[in-house]
């Protein structure tokens, strides 16, 4: 059924009736608008298998229907949740439209968390499949016993490949599931405001808690954020995505990329800065994105070898600050424009990106770097303001600084099976909190300054001080202990571990982080502790991180 219609049937009573279509933003039509315009630009992966595979977006268009069948063939009803274990790939790419697109729900998962994480949030989404990738065979085979709610494990390989065991009961594989359709099928047109992806944000205390965005939300981010002040996508791009399909769909570009035609190449798990830069060259990419760390592999390789880009012209950077010492370097060192980026999952992810305006053109040099160096203005479909304890908004004066509040088309409304609301009401309209301490000046640039949640951003990836202070408190030696972050040149932040001992108990450092051993995911477990007499508390017995932080503000992790 087509859900076309010639008017909007809510004009309100007495109002003009506009005589437009009304079509439903789909996620499917992003896929079909592809392979009718820019049916032959290729999809270039580099597969787990090793490989590199490529097609184009009509076949990958043709694939997706086979794979809505499989699903449907599967016994997946509608609104029932896929989970995915994938990398960058185009069969994670087809499963992002065949799941969405048949109106199932896509959740992506992030394999970097810790198992017990994972099997959380597969029972909290309710996912009736599991699609998996070679790499994640063991952790399924792990995981299964405990995945009671998970009716099929689906292998993303072909025959060839799949193992001649597993402890995996059924496990089926993808290859076999697609070849097995006849692709005759029509993409369902449905109200736009249906659930299409799942993703947790593991930013916050507590549980990870599951954004669930929409067809309608996911097409308005994809445009917006394809527009020139944003990432400027075109159908003469190039585009490899570093950042991963499983964290916040890798910003929006498996969408963008269809919406303007443009060439996508998947790195898969390679994403050293060696098998970067080679895509980058053999692809010919003209723009990339990801999170800071991923640039240094990619420097330090260049530096080594004595090479250069021939073709990649721009990089969003984001989910962490990006140092101005990195920016620098890809711009005089190799030619790249850096656009600095902020977001969220609460946010689709985009938020803001740093472009100068016309008129900052005639600014000395200096101070164009300071502007590019800030997260930047808002998209449209994003608004964002500050405020004060009270939730009074505070002046855009480039230095006053404030609680970042924002509201917005792609931005969360409440999160997967909790009632509870995470918005603020102020000045009559609902504002989504983001944790975020900001300053924002006249011309709208926002400067992150702090962070008023408490977690520690690791190379893109949460660590929860809430769980690492639970873990140190469970010592018997440990009277108190805060987990704060602590600046790395690589990683942007580390833990660091601040501890009270018991009173005349002896405890190492050492002692400490061998506590953590098989407690937690190895790259969450702090790099440092130190040991104090006494932890700086409010008047309502809450930790003062803010003071801790700034008293190890200069304390160098070992190793750096
Ligand atoms: P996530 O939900 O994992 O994408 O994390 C979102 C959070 O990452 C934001 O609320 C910020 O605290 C942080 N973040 C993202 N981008 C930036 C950036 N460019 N600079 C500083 N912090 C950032």
């Amino acid at each position: 059924m087509s859900m076309t219609q010639e008017t909007s049937s809510k004009t309100p009573a007495g109002a003009l009736a506009a005589r437009m279509m009304t079509m439903p933003l789909m996620i499917s039509s992003l896929l079909v608008h592809a392979a009718r315009h820019s049916g032959d630009t290729e999809i270039v992966s580099r597969r787990v298998e090793g490989d590199l595979h490529r097609y184009t977006y009509k076949d990958a268009e043709l694939r997706s229907r086979k794979v809505a069948q499989a699903i449907e063939r599967l016994g997946c009803g509608v609104g029932d949740r896929i989970g995915t274990l994938a990398w960058n790939g185009y069969r994670h790419f087809e499963l992002y439209y065949g799941i969405s697109g048949s109106q199932r729900v896509c959740h992506t998962i992030n394999p970097r968390l810790f198992p017990e994480q994972i099997a959380w949030i597969v029972a909290d989404a309710q996912d009736q499949v599991l699609c998996f990738e070679l790499t994640f065979l063991p952790l399924v085979e792990k995981l299964a016993p405990h995945l009671t709610g998970v009716r099929h494990f689906v292998l993303l390989t072909d025959r060839a490949h799949m193992p001649a065991e597993t402890k995996i009961p059924n496990l089926l594989c993808y290859e076999e599931l697609v070849e097995a359709e006849n692709g005759d099928y029509v993409w369902p047109e449905f109200d736009e405001h249906t659930a299409a992806c799942i993703c947790y944000t593991s930013g916050t205390t507590g549980n990870p808690k599951g954004a669930v965005y929409s067809h309608r939300s996911t097409v308005l981010h994809a445009w917006a954020s394809a527009l020139p002040d944003a990432m400027d996508c075109s159908a003469s791009d190039s585009i490899l995505p570093v950042v991963p399909m499983f964290h916040v769909n890798a910003w929006g570009l498996p969408y963008s990329a269809p919406l303007v035609g443009a060439k996508l190449v998947f790195p898969g798990p390679h994403l050293d800065g060696k098998s970067l830069h080679e895509l980058f060259e053999s692809e010919k990419v003209t723009f990339s994105a990801g999170v800071p760390t991923i640039w240094l592999g990619v420097i330090n390789h260049m530096k080594q070898k004595g090479l250069r880009l021939s073709t990649l012209k721009r990089t969003v950077i984001g989910g962490s600050a990006c140092p101005p010492a990195m920016m620098r370097t890809l711009e005089n060192d190799y030619g790249l424009e850096v656009i600095h980026a902020w977001g969220m999952t609460e946010l689709s992810p985009l938020g803001s990106l740093s472009k100068l305006k016309a008129k900052h053109r005639e600014l000395p040099l200096e101070e164009q770097h300071r502007l590019l160096e800030k997260q930047g203005r808002s998209l449209y479909g994003i608004d964002m303001e500050i405020v004060g304890a009270s939730g009074e908004p505070q002046p855009w004066d480039g230095h006053t600084t404030g609680d970042l509040l924002v509201r917005g088309h792609w931005v969360v409304s409440g999160y997967h099976g909790r009632d509870e609301s995470p918005l603020q009401q102020i000045g009559g309209k609902a504002w989504f909190p983001t944790g975020d301490v900001a300053s924002i000046d006249a011309d709208g640039f926002m400067l992150i300054t702090d962070r008023s949640k408490d977690v520690i951003k690791s190379g893109g990836e949460w660590i929860s001080s809430i769980e690492l202070e639970n873990i140190a408190m469970a010592h018997p030696d440990v009277l108190e202990a805060a987990a704060i972050a602590c600046h790395h040149p690589k990683w942007d932040e580390r833990p660091l571990l601040v501890v009270v001992r018991k009173p005349g108990r002896e405890l190492s450092r050492e002692q400490v982080l061998d506590f953590y051993e098989g407690r937690i995911a190895k790259w969450q477990i702090p790099d440092d502790v130190v040991f104090v007499d006494e932890i700086p508390h409010t008047a309502t017995g809450k930790m003062l991180k803010a003071r801790l932080r700034e008293m190890f503000r200069e304390h160098r992790l070992p190793g750096v």
